[in-house]
Order: structure tokens, then sequence, then C-alpha cells
């Protein structure tokens, strides 16, 4: 039976429904699985499952308490014509690079991988916990998880979903993805802070105990839709071992040899995932973790401190936009090896003095993985350059983390194969991508220029943006961080 226990308290111990359902623990920490799950396929396997077959062979050994028709039933309504691929997540390669495309769903983000799926896993957990109060989803955004989350959510019977994002700090685009949002249990609201502001605002609600009392005699519970949920990290496990398979099959490398991975990171969930796949068995050689201006992680992987006393930065690839990584949590309780004193500590030095310095063991231990940086003017001349060297564009966060694969392929002569996530679709950040090709777009706003990406790349625009710029506007609501929880009561009032 799969047990999960905090990151911060190795005396909690829960089942996973229990888990998804209440997203984080009471003292703060994170659930993680007590053991990870091995595979139990032959990599060889791995060239023929499709994508909802690899699903449940990965899926289910996380959440082994679920019944295998309630698993492959979540996995069906979640990976179906919703994605405009059958393939789900395809790899691209170019020349220089193999991109795991993950845009293909309908938010055009690699949040929705892990969105689309989590609330048939949250339903299904309600179920089996026999929980009949009304799930309130609170949830922080940079951008891209706020869509997707309202997306999977919105209508969904016994579900509430409230999404809180930088209302300066997302492209056009994003915003009125959310603000256009339909679904009458849906709340969209603009705070006057960065991210980090409102991901901290929500932690505080949900470590809100008179607060949670006072909604629990309304009939209502909170539950979180971002990465700090164990729901949302596991699925995302699933497409690495994909993009090996699809590797292995168009012989860009032979079975049983590593693959390295390079991820463009804010909260530290996408790489996580693929650390756990790697713990499962599947050979990664090198973890490339790709940060923008905001290089927290950057300094964190060179010298073991994780430092947040510094500038925070709005750039051109908002969604990585994060000064508080909130994965690395479970990172540092592997790394560790499950101290969970350790853990509580390093997160009260984080909160208190602002800073951490993890120890010497584990700093070795962190070998695994490599770190870089982009800025905004290196990602455009990325994004420019592989347009017009290899007829790919790729949006800001992908260019992110190619411009740090390829310093780290000149500076190591690494040629493992490498695959780099691709996180969104150029279409989501059309200002920024179109700018880097021809500054005469500047002038230009974003609804505009996606006719113009739809022109120069010869396709249609993705079905989830088509029409945006005229649908009507739903959410106005914009707050002060300070007033973030009786935005929540009124909206239940
Ligand atoms: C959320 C997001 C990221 C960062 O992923 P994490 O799991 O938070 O590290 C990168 N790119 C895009 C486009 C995103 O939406």
């Amino acid at each position: 039976m799969s047990c999960y226990q905090s990151t911060r308290n190795q005396t909690i111990n829960i089942t996973e429904t229990e888990a998804i359902l209440q997203g984080i623990s009471k003292e703060g920490g994170l659930f993680v699985p007590k053991e990870l799950p091995k595979m139990d396929f032959e990599l060889n396997a791995l060239l023929d499952f499709n994508y909802q077959t690899l699903a449940y062979r990965v899926i289910r050994l996380f959440f082994d308490n679920l019944k295998e028709e309630d698993l492959k039933g979540c996995i069906a309504h979640a990976y179906d014509e919703k994605f405009d691929t059958p393939m789900i997540a395809p790899v691209k390669t170019t020349q220089t690079a193999h991109f795991l495309e993950l845009f293909h769903g309908p938010t055009l983000a690699f949040k929705d991988m892990a969105l689309s799926i989590l609330p048939y896993l949250m339903t299904t957990s309600k179920r089996y916990e026999q929980e009949d109060k009304e799930i309130i989803i609170l949830t922080a955004t940079s951008g891209d998880t706020g869509k997707a989350a309202l997306e999977g959510f919105a209508d969904v019977p016994g579900t509430k979903i409230i999404v809180f994002f930088p209302e300066e700090g997302v492209s056009d685009v994003q915003k009125r993805q959310m603000t256009t949002q339909k679904g009458e249990n849906t709340l969209v609201v603009g705070i006057k802070g960065n991210f980090d502001d409102a991901q901290t605002g929500v932690k505080q609600i949900f470590a809100d105990q008179a607060f949670e009392a006072e909604l629990a005699a309304q009939g209502f519970v909170f539950s979180s839709a971002n990465s700090i949920n164990i729901g949302r990290l596991v699925p995302q496990v699933v497409y690495y071992f994909y993009a090996y398979g699809r590797l292995a099959q168009e012989g860009s490398l032979q079975v049983g040899e590593p693959m390295n991975v390079v991820v463009p990171t804010g909260n530290f969930g996408n790489i996580l995932a693929a650390y756990y796949a790697k713990c499962m068995g599947l050979p990664i050689g090198k973890f490339i973790c790709a940060s923008n201006k905001n290089n927290v992680l950057t300094d964190f992987f060179e010298k073991g401190i994780y430092d947040r006393r510094r500038d925070f930065f709005v750039t051109n690839s908002p969604s990585m936009d994060i000064l508080i990584s909130s994965n690395l949590e479970r990172f540092l309780y592997y790394m560790c090896e499950g101290d969970t004193t350790l853990v509580t500590e390093f997160m009260e030095d984080l909160r208190t003095k602002g800073y951490y310095k993890v120890t010497e063991k584990m700093q070795e231990k962190m070998q695994l993985f490599e770190a870089g940086f982009a800025d905004d003017e290196t990602t455009l001349a990325m994004i420019k350059k592989v347009y017009e060297e290899e007829n790919y564009l790729m949006d800001t966060h992908t260019a992110v983390a190619y411009a740090v694969y390829d310093s780290y392929k000149t500076r190591t002569k690494d040629l493992t194969p490498t695959v780099i996530a691709s996180t969104a679709s150029p279409y989501k950040f059309t200002g920024s991508v179109m700018c880097a090709l021809d500054k005469k777009y500047e002038t230009q706003n974003d609804f505009v220029l996606l006719k113009e990406m739809e022109k120069l790349l010869n396709n249609q625009m993705p079905e989830g943006i088509r029409g945006i710029e005229t649908l009507p506007i739903r959410h106005q609501c914009v707050c002060e961080v300070t007033r973030m929880k009786e935005t929540i009561a009124d909206f239940l009032k």
C-alpha cells in the first residue's frame, strides 16, 4: 500500500488519496512517497507503450490504492482529444537538440500534462476518503498553472477553484486566458505583488487553522493544484519515460544508454519529476537546471547556499520568475536521506534568515545536477538563432533551457543524447517571441501578433487561444496581498 509522509515530520503517514486531498501537510511540509517505487517493466517496452498505457504503468506504482479501473478512467479522461496530437507529448528532433513538447494540451503549457488529470485524481480521492465537504482549490500562479487548473476544474462537481496571479507579472495572452475563464465555480484574482507573494499568501492560508475551522463549518475544505500537491508531481514523471522511448525509437539512443534532461525551472516540480524517473530506474545522466535572471537555483547548485535575499526580476519567461522554489524542499529531503529535522531547519532558516546552507555530504550528492541561467537578451537571441538555423520556433522558457544547454555543451563537450523540456507553445508568449525574430513587431500588441505568428509558421494557432481577444472578460477582481483571505471568504459566502 502506498504510504506518504511529510518532508518535515516522519511520523505523519497517510495514503495517496489523503495526500492528494490535503495538498500540503499541516506543519507546512510536502508529502513524499515513503519509498520511491522501481519501474516494473523493461526499458524496451518504452518503444511500444502509448502515452496512456505508459501513464498507467508509471502512476499505478505511486498510487496503488486506486483500483485499476479508477486509475485507468482518470487517465482516459485526462489524455484524450483535449490534446491536439495522439502522441500527447511528441519529441521534435532538430539538428542540435531533441525537444520534448509538453504544450499540446488545452492551455498551451506543460502544466496541462498534470492538471488535466489532477481533477479526476481529486474527485476519485474524495470518493475513496468519503469526504463530503466541497473542495476549494487554492492556487497561486506565475501564469500557466492558473489557466491549466481553471480549465481542469471548471464546473467539476464538488469543487471550486480560486486562482491568484501577479497582476503585473504575466503575458497578455496568459492574463486574457485566465480572466475570460468560464465556469460557475471559478474565481480569478490579480494581486498587487509578485508570484512569491501569491505563493506565500496561499501557503499561509493553508496553515491558518482558525480559517480552516471556519470554512469547515460552512462545508468547505482546501486543497492545492500547485506542484506542492503530489497529485501534480507524479503524472509529470511519465513523460520522461515517454521521451526515452521516442529517442530510442528514432535511433537517437540505444536502449540502456543514458539520456540527459534540460528543464527550464521555477518551482522545481518538472525537474524533480525527472529525478523521480531516474530513481525508478530510467537511465538519466545529467539533470540540467535552467533559470532566467532570477537565478537563485543556479547559485544554489554552485555554492550549496539557497539565498532568497536578492532582487526579483520580471523577465520575458514569467512562468519562471520565482525566488522561493517550493519543490526544492522535496529535493532536500532526498539529498539528506529523509532527515526531516534537517529539512525543517532549512525551511525555518529560509523563512527567518532568508537563506540556508546544505551539508557537504548533500552538496556531493547534488553533483548529478548542473545549473545555469540565461538573461532576457540571450533568450531572445536563441529564439532567433534556432528559428533561422533550424526552422524551429521556441517559446521564451524553452529558449532559456536551450541557451543553458548550449553553454553546457560548449563547456563540457558532453554529447549524451539530451532532451530539452519544451514547456510552452510560442503562441503563448507571442510578444516576446515575435520581437525576438524582428524588432518591427515591437509596436504591436500580443493579439495582433498571434495572427502574424500564424502567417509566419504557416499553420493555425492552437484551438485553445483562437478568438481569445474577443471573449468577454469575466474576472476583474484585483486585491492587495494582505487581503487574499477576505477575498476568499467573500467568494465562498
Ligand atoms: C511552470 C512553468 C515552468 C517551471 O516549471 P516548474 O515545475 O515550476 O519548475 C517553466 N516553463 C513554463 C512555460 C511553465 O509554465
